[in-house]
């Protein structure tokens, strides 16, 4: 698995909330979950069915934020960036 870079606050973040998030990319349902849970996760979104995505599909490496548009490894998109009618920013660095 590729080595996360990460700040610290993300760090702190994670250690209370999850390691990583896997979202669904039809409704928009975010779920974090730890890296040992992962084999747990449900690959079926609870609230429409769709196929939940925790990982990014072009290198796999696990996403680390619900409002990831690209894959921080690769720089692929992991979601298309407008859900909702709204676009998704990346809070600033
Ligand atoms: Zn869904
Ligand atoms: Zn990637």
């Amino acid at each position: 698995m590729p080595k996360p870079r990460r700040n610290w606050i993300q760090e702190e973040r994670r250690k209370t909330l999850g390691d990583w998030v896997a979202f669904c990319p039809a409704c928009g349902h975010v779920q974090r979950y730890f890296v040992e849970d992962e084999e747990e996760l449900t690959a079926e979104c609870p609230q429409c069915s769709g196929a939940l995505r925790h990982r990014c599909p072009a290198c796999s490496a696990p996403i680390a934020s619900a409002f990831a548009v690209r894959c921080e490894e690769c720089d692929a998109e992991v979601r298309p960036p407008e859900l909702f009618g709204t676009t998704i920013r990346k809070p600033g660095r």
